[in-house]
């Protein structure tokens, strides 16, 4: 079983990267942006609030995070394993994390955690903004918030999941295939390992 959380600051390639790894390793993908920005076109209730929150940049709350994350879990009882985008975000979706997968018998395998300095983020956001149709990665204002939000709570996990000795850095510029490879190898070396 393969549990991994795709880590990084908004832009740093978490979403090309996930694609290449569950068509290789067969894991179901669970992005709470994607969830988020799906109920959104589909006005439900839960797209409605998070658009609230995802407009500013800002975090959706944990309880209304949390809650999806897990009923989204609950759909794939089947699964060879995860690969969690862009949650957890804060240290107490990491915990709630920690307790789905304890009810389930099973643990994190690892954070593997794309690294890419801020000047290059906003290059790339604003690239990305041209083709996405994400507003909040057209306007600078959201797009610097969101990186705020990044560096004040949710890059605090790269130490809560280093003391559980589940922290592994990768380089996140370069050729998008060359960092896939990089990631195929650490994932390699956790399934040997496993
Ligand atoms: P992403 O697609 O991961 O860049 O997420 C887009 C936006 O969705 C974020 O800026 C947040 O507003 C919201 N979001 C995604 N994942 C989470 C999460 N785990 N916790 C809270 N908000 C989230």
């Amino acid at each position: 079983m393969l549990n991994i959380i795709l880590f990084g600051p908004p832009g740093a390639g978490k979403g090309t990267q996930s694609e290449k790894l569950i068509a290789k390793y067969n894991l179901v993908h669970l992005s709470t942006g994607e969830i988020f920005r799906n109920n959104i076109k589909a006005a439900t209730e839960l797209g409605i609030l998070a658009k609230s929150f995802m407009d500013k940049g800002q975090l959706v709350t944990d309880d209304v995070t949390i809650k999806m994350l897990e009923s989204e879990v609950n759909k794939s009882p089947d699964a060879k394993g995860f690969i969690f985008d862009g949650f957890p975000r804060t240290i107490p979706q990491a915990n709630a994390l920690d307790t789905f997968l304890t009810k389930r018998g099973q643990s994190l395998s690892a954070l593997l955690s794309l690294e890419v300095n801020e000047p290059e983020l906003r290059l790339r956001l604003a690239e990305r903004a041209k083709s996405s149709g994400r507003p909040d990665d057209a306007n600078p204002e959201v797009i610097q918030k969101r990186i705020d939000v990044y560096n004040n709570e949710t890059l605090p996990l790269i130490k809560h999941f280093d003391a559980q000795g589940k922290y592994i850095a990768i380089n996140g510029i370069g050729e998008i295939n060359e960092i896939s490879n990089i990631l195929c190898s650490k994932i390699d070396e956790l399934i040997v390992c496993g």
